[in-house]
C-alpha cells in the first residue's frame, strides 16, 4: 500500500520518536522528511506483532 506519510529523517537525534509529517520538512525542527514507506522502524507499533505473527502462518 502506497503511504504519503512521511518521516523526519533526523528524528533519531532530534525527538524521542519517530515525527511523522505530511510536509516535507519536520515541523519541528525543520529537517528534511523522507517517505515512511516501507515502514520505518518503530518500537510503538501496536500491530507489528501481529503483523509478523500473520506473516509466519502464511506459510
Ligand atoms: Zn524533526
Amino acid at each position: 500500500m502506497k503511504s504519503d506519510i512521511r518521516v523526519c529523517s533526523a528524528w533519531r537525534d532530534r525527538h524521542d520518536r519517530p515525527r511523522y509529517s505530511l510536509s516535507e520538512t519536520c515541523p519541528d525542527c525543520g529537517a528534511p522528511t523522507e517517505n515512511s514507506a516501507p515502514a520505518p522502524f518503530n518500537p510503538e507499533d501496536p500491530y507489528g506483532e501481529y503483523r509478523r505473527a500473520l506473516k509466519r502462518r502464511t506459510r
